[in-house]
């Protein structure tokens, strides 16, 4: 049967593949009757996931470094102890063999026998074991899904896989960095969830908030994904399969005349320069970086090196990957941005910090930050050790107040001085700068531009917050306006207030990688844009397609408009 589902388009283009369901312990995992004939193949993939998870295990073990705390090898010998466990070791066979369950299903429906018998233990310490179990599950959970996609290789066009999930964590998009899907779609998410954003970081077409789509596909489904309008559509029939193809290979050789504009120097037609650089998570995106010619990394989320894991990343570790992008860029510009740990950025799912009942308002970025001074501090030496290598700058997620710079200040001073003391070098005048994405910030900028030395726009935050809408929540994705006046109010004031200032600004939040919204910041006044790489080329087209004499006086039109329709009309002559 095909049909069709809408949902919030996340990242363009078209993906034509396979649906692969893919399901963590904490939501419903698909589950399907395995046919008579493939029942011991479907055992023995329980076993190979088990004996992956396991010797995932024994190999984090083997790299614990010296001086990690003690509870961390105890921690993975619990998660080992849980996976020989006979209910999850041999009960799940049993259920795959006796009633023909998926592996996956079989696992869960055992982990939560087991989970229900924790929640009868008296002793408070044992019962929150629970957390363990569903971690150790999750492992198995995440080799299932590895052994079942093909391997690379083996992939043409046609065969890709699409990923389709209820919902999936910053940190499980992480994950699949590593593997090669053609593309994601959820039921649940915002377009701007650090979800959405490293799926759209992996140039592939995504959608998210499609409600049902994991009730309602099956493994294996053919599926078009429509990145650009937010459609999919599943078991499509061959005219709608040739149309879409056709776009494809549109798309694609759009592609390959962008890829010409590489080192062509980001400028108006009239001839204002303009600076493009990149966003990225890890080290590993350094690639794409330089393969888009950005100018620089304008945001580096720290945090994603965090995301994950069971244990923090310690200096060592963070000064390694900070140094490989500081060095890969060869002396330009490279924003470290500080760890912006909480709302939907749990470290794992046991994080209880940032799980409370509004994370996105609580303990959040420099917050956490402050609240955690040691951990602040092996990364702020971490960083400052990196500014040796290249042309580091520092930001400062989520400021609203005054005392925050300053005791992030003085922590970096305090950080410098620990350097000196172990004769270790950094760059003496690193600059520090502040992200504005909260209203609060934008409104009282020039005493953040006293203790500050460059500004970057969040507009994600800043919009999450202005319009009081979570930007994870789907059921709210509709009322995320980047043209709500209140919101080009605050944008265009802080790039005013900042030029006239004589303090660099620029935009790192999504709306500097969409189209539709590149000539009116430039009508604003912005100079410099920061994005994913994929989106960098298309942006630079843009740029050098536009006559800033002409979008100012629009863009300024845009600013006074009235009401919505009329927003909306401009923005179309502007684009035209
Ligand atoms: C933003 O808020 O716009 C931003 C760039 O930071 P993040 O998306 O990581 O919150
Ligand atoms: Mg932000």
């Amino acid at each position: 049967m095909n049909f069709v589902l809408h949902g919030h388009a996340v990242s363009g283009g078209i993906t034509i593949g396979y649906a692969h369901l893919v399901a963590s312990a904490r939501m419903e995992v698909g589950h399907y009757e395995v046919p008579e004939e493939d029942v011991e193949s479907e055992v023995k993939r329980f076993d190979a996931a088990l004996r992956r998870a396991r010797e995932d295990l024994e190999g984090l073990k083997a790299q614990i470094p010296a001086g990690a705390p003690a509870e961390f090898a105890a921690f993975l010998d619990l998660h080992r102890m849980i996976l020989e466990d006979t209910s999850l070791s041999e009960a799940p066979r049993e259920l795959i063999r006796s009633r023909r369950c998926n592996a996956e299903w079989a696992l869960v429906q055992q982990m939560e026998k087991l989970s229900e018998r924790f929640d009868e233990i008296d002793d408070a310490y044992l019962r929150e074991r629970k957390a363990d179990i569903q971690q150790a599950v999750e492992r198995v959970l995440k080799a299932l899904m590895g052994a079942h996609a093909l391997p690379e290789a083996a992939l043409t066009e046609e065969e890709r896989l699409i990923v389709v999930a209820h919902d999936l964590s910053p940190a499980d998009m992480i994950l699949f960095k590593r593997h090669h899907f053609g593309g994601f779609v959820t039921d649940l998410g915002g377009v701007t969830s650090h979800t959405a954003i490293v799926a759209r970081s992996l140039g592939i077409p995504a959608i998210v908030g499609l409600h049902h789509a994991f009730q309602a596909i099956s493994e294996g489904e053919l599926l078009i994904v429509d990145g650009q309008r937010g459609v999919l559509i599943v078991n499509p029939d061959p005219l709608v399969l040739a149309e879409y193809r056709l776009r494809q290979s549109q798309i694609g050789e759009e592609r390959q005349r962008l890829k010409l504009l590489k080192s062509t120097a980001a400028a108006t037609r009239d001839g204002t320069p303009v600076e493009l650089y990149a966003n990225i998570e890890l080290p590993e995106d350094m690639p794409e970086v330089l393969e888009a010619g950005a100018q620089g990394v304008g945001l580096f989320r720290t945090e994603f090196l965090f995301l994950g894991r069971a244990d923090l990343p310690g200096e060592e570790e963070q000064f390694e990957a900070y140094r490989r992008v500081a060095e890969a860029m060869e002396g330009r510009p490279v924003v470290l941005r500080t760890l912006d740990l909480g709302a939907d950025k749990a470290i794992n799912d046991s994080d209880e910090v940032h799980t409370k009942p509004n994370p996105a308002m609580g303990l959040r970025a420099i917050r956490f930050c402050l609240a955690e001074p040691q951990m602040f501090l092996t990364q702020l030496r971490a960083i400052l050790r990196a500014s040796h290598y290249g042309r580091v700058r520092m930001l400062l997620p989520m400021v609203a107040h005054v005392h925050e710079i300053e005791q992030t200040l003085a922590l970096i001073r305090q950080a410098k001085q620990q350097l000196d003391e172990r004769g270790q070098p950094y760059d003496r005048g690193v600059e520090v700068g502040g992200m504005i994405e909260i209203p609060a910030a934008a409104l009282a900028l020039p005493i953040f531009m006293r203790r500050l030395n460059f500004l970057s726009i969040g507009t994600n935050d800043l919009i999450q917050y202005t319009l009081a809408i979570d930007r994870t929540d789907d059921a709210v994705a509709h009322l995320y306006d980047p043209l709500h006046p209140a919101v080009l109010s605050l944008v265009a004031g802080t790039i005013q207030t900042a030029t006239r200032g004589g303090m660099p600004v620029a935009v790192c939040g999504e709306m500097a990688g969409d189209l539709q919204l590149t000539r009116l910041l430039l009508g604003i006044g912005l100079r410099n844009f920061s994005m994913h790489p994929s989106q960098l080329l298309p942006i630079k087209d843009r740029i050098l397609r536009t006559n800033l004499g002409e979008v100012q006086t629009l863009a300024q039109r845009v600013l006074r408009a009235a009401d919505p329709v009329k927003t909306r009309e401009l923005l179309a002559q502007l684009n035209a």
